[in-house]
Formats: C-alpha cells, sequence, structure tokens
C-alpha cells in the first residue's frame, strides 16, 4: 500500500510583526533586506522577544485540527549552517520533553476519510534565496533577509493518505481551513509550503522537499510514486533519502545534501521561557474562533434551505461566505446564494479581479431584493453586476443607465402583450384549450421586451386576455 505523508508550513501571513522582532511580517512589500532588526538578523547580544498574537493564532489553528493544546509550550535552537539562516539556527519546537509544540495528536476530515495530524508547532521562516543565471556555472545565489523569522506553523501528518488526490483535497480543505480562521491568506505566493513523504509496499520511505505550490506537490507525489514502482518492479531497492522537487522539469532528483543525516543539535531556547497557556486563555480563544466552514454550511442548508452543493461552494471560500454573511436577510438568502455562485465567482475569479472588484455586500442585497420583487429580471442583473464590480455604482443609477429594468407598468405590458396576442391567433386559440401554450405567448413576450417583461405579471395579464 503507498502511504504518503505531510509537512507543510504556513506563514501567518495577517499578522503584524515578526515572531521575536517588531519588523513587519508582511515583507513582501519591501526592497530586499530592508524589513530587518539585530534581533532578526541574529547580531551578537539581541534577543528575542516572542509575538503574542502569533502563539494565539497558532493555537487557534491547533484547537480548529482538534489538537490537544499542552499547558506550556517551549521552544528549541535547531542548529545548522546555511546562508538563509543569519542566526545559524532556527528557533523552533520540539516534542522531546513531553509534548511542548502548540498542538498535538489532530484530526482532519476528507470527504469520509479521517487523516490525523500528529503535530502542529510554531517558528520562524528563514530568509529567501533567490537564484540567478542561466546555468549551472554561471549561478549566483542572492540572499534577502526580509523574510526571516516571519511567523511560520508547521503541521505535520501521519501518513494516512493513499494517492495524489487525497493529497491536493486535503491541501484545499486546510488552506480554506487556514483562510476562514483569518490567520493566513494562503493564496499569496509562498504563504504555504510543502514537504512530502512517500512509500510503496515494501519500499523505504523518500521524503520530497522545496514543493512550493499546491499543484505541483500533487506531480512531485505522482511522480514519485510511479518512480518508486518503476524501481521495484525491476526489483531494484528504493533508497531511504531525500529529494528535492526540480518545478522546471517536473521531476524529483536526489539531493546531494544528506540534510536527514545532519545533526542539528536541537537544544532549548534559553533566551525565551516556557510560555504557560491557562485554561482560561485557551477558553478566551476559542470563543474568538470563527464559524467553522462545516457549521457555516449546515446553517446554509437548513435555516436558509441551500442546496448542499451550493452551501459548500458558498461555506468554503472565505470571500464569498463573508460578502453572503453581510448580504442575505431570511427572504433573500437562497436569491444572494444564487447571485455568488452561478455569477459572481465567473466575474472574479482570480486575486486580482477579487482586489480590484467595486462590489459591496449592499450592492449584492439591492440585486436580490430587485429580482425578487420583479424590477429586474435574473439576466439583467448578471448586466448589471458586471457594471457595478467593474465602477461601484449603485443598481438604481446602473438600471437606469443601461435601461437594464423591467417592464412592470401594466398599461405599457398591456400593449405588448395585445399586439402578441394580435399576431400569434394560432396559439392564442389552442392556449383556450390548453393551458400550457400559454408559455409559449410568456416567451413571445419576453421576446419582444429583451427579457424585460415582468414574468409574473405577464403571465397574469394573458390569463386574464385570454379567457
Ligand atoms: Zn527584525
Amino acid at each position: 500500500m503507498t502511504k504518503i505523508g505531510l509537512e507543510i508550513h504556513c506563514q501567518l501571513t495577517n499578522l503584524e510583526s515578526k515572531l521575536f522582532c517588531s519588523c513587519k511580517a508582511n515583507y513582501r512589500e519591501f526592497e530586499p533586506n530592508v524589513n530587518i532588526c539585530p534581533i532578526c538578523m541574529g547580531l551578537p547580544g539581541s534577543l528575542p522577544r516572542l509575538n503574542q498574537k502569533a502563539v494565539e493564532k497558532a493555537t487557534m489553528i491547533a484547537m480548529a485540527l482538534n489538537c490537544s493544546t499542552p499547558e506550556k509550550i517551549m521552544f528549541f535552537r535547531k542548529n545548522y549552517f546555511y546562508p538563509d539562516l543569519p542566526k545559524n539556527f532556527q528557533i523552533t519546537q520540539l516534542n522531546i520533553y513531553g509534548d511542548t509544540s502548540v498542538g498535538g495528536r489532530g484530526t482532519l476530515m476528507v470527504g469520509d476519510k479521517e487523516i490525523r495530524i500528529t503535530r502542529i508547532q510554531l517558528e520562524e521562516d528563514p530568509g529567501r534565496l533567490i537564484y540567478e543565471g542561466s546555468s549551472e556555472k554561471n549561478q549566483i545565489t542572492l540572499v534577502d533577509y526580509n523574510r526571516a523569522g516571519t511567523p511560520l506553523v508547521e503541521i505535520v501528518t501521519e501518513p494516512d493518505f493513499e494517492n495524489p488526490k487525497e493529497v491536493r483535497e486535503f491541501l484545499n480543505i486546510l488552506s480554506d481551513l487556514l483562510e476562514n480562521l483569518g490567520v493566513s491568506d494562503p493564496s499569496l505566493e509562498g504563504a504555504m509550503r510543502a514537504d512530502a513523504n512517500v512509500s510503496i509496499e515494501g519500499g523505504n520511505k523518500v521524503e520530497i522537499k522545496n514543493i512550493g505550490s499546491f499543484h505541483d506537490l500533487e506531480k512531485a507525489v505522482h511522480f514519485e510514486i510511479t518512480r518508486q514502482q518503476s524501481l521495484h518492479s525491476r526489483d531494484i531497492p528504493i533508497i531511504q533519502e531525500t529529494r528535492h522537487w526540480d518545478d522546471k522539469r517536473k521531476i524529483t532528483i536526489s539531493s546531494r545534501s544528506k540534510e536527514e543525516d545532519l545533526d542539528y543539535r536541537y537544544f532549548l531556547e534559553g533566551d525565551i521561557p516556557s510560555i504557560r497557556i491557562a485554561d482560561n486563555i485557551k477558553e478566551k480563544l476559542k470563543s474568538e474562533m470563527p464559524e467553522s466552514i462545516s457549521s457555516k454550511k449546515q446553517r446554509y442548508v437548513s435555516k436558509y434551505n441551500i442546496p448542499p452543493q451550493v452551501a459548500d461552494v458558498l461555506s468554503s471560500d472565505k470571500f464569498y461566505s463573508d460578502l453572503f454573511e453581510d448580504a442575505h436577510t431570511v427572504e433573500n438568502a437562497k436569491e444572494v446564494a444564487n447571485i455568488i455562485t452561478t455569477d459572481l465567482m465567473g466575474l472574479v475569479d482570480t486575486r486580482e479581479k477579487r482586489e480590484s472588484s467595486k462590489l459591496k455586500s449592499s450592492h449584492l442585497k439591492d440585486i436580490a431584493n430587485s429580482i425578487q420583487s420583479g424590477k429586474i429580471a435574473r439576466n439583467s442583473a448578471k448586466n448589471a453586476l458586471y457594471e457595478i464590480i467593474k465602477t461601484g455604482k449603485s443598481l438604481s443609477s446602473v438600471i437606469s443607465e443601461m435601461d437594464l429594468g423591467n417592464v412592470s407598468d401594466e398599461s405599457e405590458l398591456s400593449k405588448i402583450i395585445e399586439s402578441v396576442i394580435s399576431e400569434e391567433n394560432q396559439a392564442v386559440e389552442q392556449a383556450k384549450s390548453n393551458p400550457q401554450t400559454i408559455n409559449y405567448l410568456v416567451g413571445k413576450v419576453m421576446q419582444r421586451t429583451k427579457g424585460k417583461a415582468d414574468p409574473k405579471l405577464t403571465l397574469d395579464l394573458l390569463k386574464k386576455k385570454i379567457p
């Protein structure tokens, strides 16, 4: 049986400052090597100060993943020499004197399958190495320390996955969960990275490092299973090793560095005392946690009668569910959900489009209410939505500017209906004996008004005029 386990690194991108100093956690907006200070550069004499919010957010992640959270947490130094690590050690966590990382032994459901979480630890991100140059010979490596010390949560799973598809599903669910918690924006470049370990029946465990996107992770795992199966079928032993994912060639390659053999000389970080997280603090954090995705989904289905598939899509994406929460009332909930999932999702399908969108929840509310009251047809609503996303204008001005309003004036509609009746003699005769035919006439009126006739009023008037 194939066994796959994951180590996921997730940056706490929504925090203000780094893990042990007051430099900005959002390092992305800076020129290289300016978002730094003596602490994150590890200068002699500097002392780390632990970011309380980072501990709180990491504990929330642990709780959301059904982990047990220890009474006290500790930090350790992981020693290794590498240019991206200015201190020559990374401050991280280690469960060697009992469980002292922020969380352990949790679970996350992927469909009907339970994936076990081994542990969750809080640590600092190293700096960023940037490779330049076209070939290996003239390649240079640049280092940017703006990222050094950024709060990172490592989530380690048991080897519970059996195929790449399960891995991908898990990562999607996990990133939705982290976004919903308000701790991270997984769509930011480098915010979520992962290592995977893969073994097939009768073979050794191989670790794949350096995978920068979920899409690549799925590919890397797939490649590695195929590679191992191919070796196995030819009776070539699968050696235990670390391999790197080459995202240009889309293959894994044996790593020349023997990181698995390195002695990291872990020892307790003496500059940070062990931190006690009292029960009342945990209770407070729990009460501050936003409603979970599964609970939202259930509420959408049971309270508003929204179909489960629609509720699923709506609840799992924070951008859309926030809009829904602000725009809906008990009466219009189904309509708002419908507009978001059938029209809006197609119009703002990228991060850039979401960011530039001028749509507010009040617009959505107006559109839903106007559809329900017959002021605007569904088809026209989509055009109005498109315009509002671009301009941010009010629905009423968009309706009048683009002439999108329904024909709901009785005398105006009567005239149109009468002209349709006079032209459609045969259908009118049939409608007298076969009530179904009346829909054909409604269609004709819709055609004449370019879909803007109030459908209910049209039907009522037609029924009156054709006894
Ligand atoms: Zn700093």
